[in-house]
């Protein structure tokens, strides 16, 4: 049996009818930018989440990059982000010239709370917070500090649609929720998209001028913005997918339970829950230190894993000229040696799960 680390058109598949419906009235409507599914999109998201507002973006790096970008972020100032992180949420910072400082993670692989305030100086100006692999971040410690010291709080939300933090979804937490629809994220598209969350009527207002070249009429620009707007055919399909998220995020949570109660390997590590916080279980996550016996173990059984990620953001080439050194984030280097994302996707069948399970159960 082969055994890919993720499957996209098993989900297609099941809600195949309603997806084709939609592709075919969008196709016929004549209206392919800005038209009644991203309005109503936006309508829709922002009530799953829980804001006032929402902009639909061409990627979930727009989303964070023009999010940095409107909140006056630039030279000189520094956003504190955590080190284990995607390099496109450092690249939402660094590509309007303000510096990452960068957090180690705790247990759950979030931002560990505890090593923040240490690093805020007269510099920093905002807080991005991920809530990596799906599962929600320590929210009333980061908000606690963001008020303290005046700091915008920003959250990337591109693995975590409809993760919770006290009953309460992320991206309803920060002043911005920058999200991504990538087709493999929980709530993926099929091509690429994005969108922020916000709360702030103003805020809102300006996403939308800058996303459409500076205009709120059109050929009249008020200023220089970007070409980043999700596209109506992405957004009716992303107003199919929404209805359909949680019964997604529960099968997926179904399929990580049952890997925490029946892998019992002694070597691998298996992901927590931190207190008040929930998973859409984006990837299941294991740490093993001999991984690469491991991954070609089970690659000999076809089964397919993937790292997430190899190389921190700080160790990265295309930050070379930040001048860091390996050893200087310690944890989030053991994590990017360590850890190793499980097959898991919608529609995963109980007896493919099995296979993997006995497999790493196996292994020698
Ligand atoms: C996918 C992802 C992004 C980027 O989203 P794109 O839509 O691919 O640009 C940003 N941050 C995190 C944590 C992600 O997983």
């Amino acid at each position: 049996m082969e055994i890919q680390q993720n499957v996209l058109d098993r989900q297609y598949r099941r809600y195949q009818d309603e997806y084709e419906a939609k592709a075919l009235q969008v196709l016929r409507s004549g209206q392919y930018i800005l038209g009644q599914e991203v309005a109503q999109f936006e309508e829709n998201f922002a009530r799953y989440i829980g804001t006032s507002y929402c902009v639909g973006l061409a990627s979930g790096l727009d989303a964070l990059w023009i999010t940095f970008k409107l909140l006056g972020i630039q030279k000189g100032d520094e956003v504190i982000v955590q080190g284990n992180t995607y390099i496109a949420s450092v690249m939402g910072i660094t590509i309007n010239g303000a510096t990452p400082v960068f957090v180690e993670p705790d247990e759950f692989y979030n931002m560990d709370t505890r090593k923040i305030e240490e690093k805020i100086t007269e510099r920093t100006k905002a807080i991005l917070v991920v809530h990596l692999y799906g599962q929600a971040a320590k929210m009333d410690d980061i908000q606690g500090l963001c008020q303290k010291y005046q700091l915008y709080l920003v959250e990337d939300c591109a693995q975590a649609h409809g993760a919770m933090f006290n009953d309460q979804k992320v991206g309803s937490f920060g002043d911005v929720g920058c999200f991504s629809f990538y087709p493999s994220k929980n709530l993926g598209a099929f091509g690429d998209g994005g969108a922020v969350t916000v709360n702030n009527e103003e805020l809102a207002k300006r996403f939308k001028i800058f996303r459409n070249y500076g205009s709120e009429k059109r050929y009249h620009n008020q200023i220089v913005g970007a070409n980043s707007r999700l596209d109506e055919l992405q957004a009716g399909l992303l107003n199919v997918k929404l209805k359909h998220l949680d019964e997604l995020n529960e099968e997926r949570e179904c399929l990580a339970k049952r890997y925490m109660s029946r892998i019992s390997h002694p070597e691998i590590a298996l992901p927590r829950l931190a207190p008040g916080c929930t998973s859409i279980w984006h990837l299941f996550v294991i740490r093993i230190k001999r991984r690469t016996q491991l991954i070609n173990y089970l690659e000999e059984k076809q089964i397919r894993t993937l790292i997430h990620y190899p190389i921190p953001p700080h160790l990265s080439e295309a930050y070379q000229t930040m001048g860091y050194q390996s050893g200087q984030l310690p944890i989030t280097e053991y994590f990017a040696n360590t850890v190793l994302s499980l097959p898991l996707y919608n529609g995963m069948s109980e007896q493919e799960q099995d296979y993997v399970i006995n497999s790493l159960n196996q292994f020698q």
